[in-house]
């Protein structure tokens, strides 16, 4: 199996990282992706400091590593493709727009989707022909999704109705960065042969935005494995900013790469508050 590891370069890898980085690892030969559309977030530091957690995890993969601030001509070919199938729409709302139009009385309680409230629907009935437009977000229309089939662990489905009552329209090109996280990741797996994605469970719910694409772009659909996350002693995910769990203060304090490694394998949660310690 081809697996990869995709971190973003916006802040220390941390024990939530490792455990996916091992996942990736063990599950088959993993490549390394940077994910970094995010130009305003990602710094070269942070994908240096990612390159020296991992080989000190004893971590290896082959060259060369994608990037994917390198791969905006692949993104625009896939939109163009998109555009021309007339399954996007141009959407000009902002998020207080989407927030106000989903929460309106007759609505009910705004339905919460893989990317927060699922798209009121707004600007559904904006143009779809001529060229593509630029500047502007484009959504995907998810009346346009047919039924679904993926493996995750086992077999997945989702019907067409679900898609669009659960998921909605989802952005697939953000104003700001001219592609979206999801696009990306779809259009990188099948350039890169991923064969098997590896990612955190938080990731799951995006997965069928992710098969829909693949066949709406007629890329192959690779098999899913979405595994737990790590949390720390509250109960509640890592984030970039816990420092403290980061992977270059276990380094700091000594920990050697094989007792973070059992360590993770056998608690999966991290240790106690307070400075990590080899303990
Ligand atoms: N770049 C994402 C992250 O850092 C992972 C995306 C994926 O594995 O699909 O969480
Ligand atoms: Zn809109």
């Amino acid at each position: 199996m081809i697996t990869r590891f995709a971190p973003s370069p916006t802040g220390p890898l941390h024990l939530g990282h490792a455990w996916a980085a091992l996942v990736a690892a063990e599950h088959g030969d993993m490549l390394l992706r940077i994910e970094d559309i995010d130009q305003q977030r990602s710094r070269p530091e942070w994908e240096a400091a990612i390159n020296e957690d991992l080989r000190w995890l004893g971590l290896t993969w082959p060259a060369p590593v994608m990037r994917q601030s390198e791969r905006m001509g692949a993104y625009t070919a896939a939109l163009d493709r998109l555009w021309s199938l007339g399954v996007l729409f141009p959407c000009t709302c902002n998020r207080r727009d989407i927030q106000a139009a989903a929460s309106a009385p007759q609505e009910g309680a705004p339905l919460l989707g893989p990317d927060g409230v699922v798209y009121p629907g707004t600007c559904r009935g904006a143009a779809r022909h001529g060229s593509r437009p630029g500047g502007v977000a484009l959504r995907l229309d998810g009346a346009a999704v047919a039924d679904l089939v993926w493996t995750d662990g086992g077999p997945q489905s989702m019907t067409a109705q679900a898609f669009r009552a659960k998921i909605g329209d989802p952005v697939v090109a953000r104003r700001d960065m001219g592609t979206s996280y999801h696009l990306a990741v779809v259009v990188d797996d099948a350039a890169q042969g991923i064969d098997l994605v590896t990612r955190g469970e938080d990731l799951a719910e995006a997965t069928p935005i992710h098969v829909a694409l693949q066949q709406m772009l007629g890329l192959p659909t690779p098999d899913y494995l979405h595994h737990d996350l790590v949390r720390d002693a509250g109960g509640k995910r890592l984030a970039k900013r816990d420092d403290a769990r980061s992977l270059a203060s276990y380094r700091a304090a000594d920990w050697t790469a094989d007792a973070l490694i059992a360590h993770l394998a056998i608690s999966r949660t991290a240790p106690q508050p307070g400075a990590p310690g080899p303990g």
